[in-house]
């Protein structure tokens, strides 16, 4: 990593850059409020060509240690990475809450779902259109009708959309309605679909592994970023643990933790980690209060009758109550909703 010295002019960082690219490595180039700094990535023989001493405007170099580089806070000198997604800032003290069904199944079921939350106040709308499912012989979801219904809710509503994507050959369809793309936890370690949804540019949600460490987690990160998609959140969703009682393990400590790794924002899914509705609200608090940058929840007008996922979805109805709930946990971490789109150009 590169840093350039405060006041140092375009035309020093550009031959910086020039230089970068002439020793077979990658310029990375992050424009902070008071310093330049410059990513140099590649083959560690490369960048030792690099002889910047003496350059004008360079201030000195600073190795980065770790595999992750750019999803490194090293990069960012500590600076927390903030979002704007279709306007919705996410990141810094802008708390997400993203929220709408485990599955798109119908267009009443969507579209109600869709008006409460964001009636309520929620950041982003979540549906899946393509859902990873354990049995073969179990609903895999609408597919292209999924993405359809989606549009719908985001023309009614401005909600952004946050789905998944589980093939790249979906991408291209995706694309067309999603704001996110979600990155199922079991295609967290797909390289090939993480480097796909990199060259998209399309803003990502990685969701962790089930039995994922956080550095793994951010090796998938480094995939999207490393294709110049700068938009990435990383999700805790529960890791597999020798505990039975309950679904999966909400890995909480993932949340400070992540914020030494990484300048990433950080979301937690309670829902998939508890597999239980009663206890989405204490964990959602929990996460809030713990300094998450955000929440996915699922939420059905009628659970109990959901096609997915049924004993985790909280009750639609009930979500305004939730919500309120959250707020006050987020403003415990020195956080606010991001409830209304910012005014471009702000
Ligand atoms: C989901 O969010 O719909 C989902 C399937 O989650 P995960 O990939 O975390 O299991
Ligand atoms: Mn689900």
């Amino acid at each position: 990593m590169i840093v350039m010295k405060p006041g140092a002019t375009q035309e020093e960082v550009d031959a910086v850059v020039e230089r970068v690219d002439a020793v077979g490595a990658r310029a990375h180039v992050i424009c902070g409020e008071e310093l330049t700094v410059i990513g140099a990535i590649g083959d560690a023989e490369h960048v030792a060509r690099l002889n910047l001493e003496g350059t004008p405007g360079v201030d000195h170099m600073v190795p980065i240690s770790k595999p992750y580089k750019l999803a490194s806070n090293q990069i960012t000198h500590g600076a927390r990475t903030v979002l704007d997604i279709a306007g919705r800032r996410v990141g810094g003290d802008h708390f997400a809450m993203i929220a709408g069904p485990c599955t798109i199944e119908s267009r009443e079921q969507t579209l109600d779902t869709a008006r409460i939350v964001a009636g309520a106040g929620a950041t982003m709308f979540r549906g899946g259109a393509y859902k990873p499912r354990t049995s073969p012989y179990a609903f895999q979801g609408l597919g292209q009708e999924g993405l359809r219904l989606l549009a719908e809710a985001k023309a009614q509503t401005g909600l952004p959309i946050v789905t998944e994507v589980m093939d790249a050959r979906d991408l291209e369809a995706v694309l067309e309605v999603a704001d996110v793309i979600q990155i199922g936890a079991r295609n967290m370690q797909n390289y090939t679909l993480l480097a796909e949804v990199g060259r998209s540019g399309c803003p990502a949600l990685i969701k962790r592994g089930l039995s994922s460490t956080l550095e793994e987690l951010l090796m998938a990160a480094e995939y999207v970023l490393k294709e110049g998609n700068e938009s990435v959140m990383l999700c805790e969703r529960g890791i597999r643990t020798f505990e039975t009682a309950y679904r999966f393990t909400l890995d909480l400590m993932a949340i400070p933790v992540l914020k030494e790794m990484t300048h990433l924002p950080v979301i937690v899914d309670p829902s998939h980690a508890a597999g239980r509705r009663d206890l989405v609200a204490p964990m959602s608090l929990a996460a809030a209060a713990a300094g998450a940058d955000g929440l996915i929840v699922e939420v059905h007008p009628d659970p109990d009758e959901a096609i997915c996922d049924a004993a985790q979805q909280l009750v639609a109805d009930e979500f305004p109550e939730y919500l309120d709930r959250v707020r006050a946990a987020a403003a415990v971490a020195g956080k606010a909703l991001s409830e209304e789109p910012v005014a471009s150009g702000a």
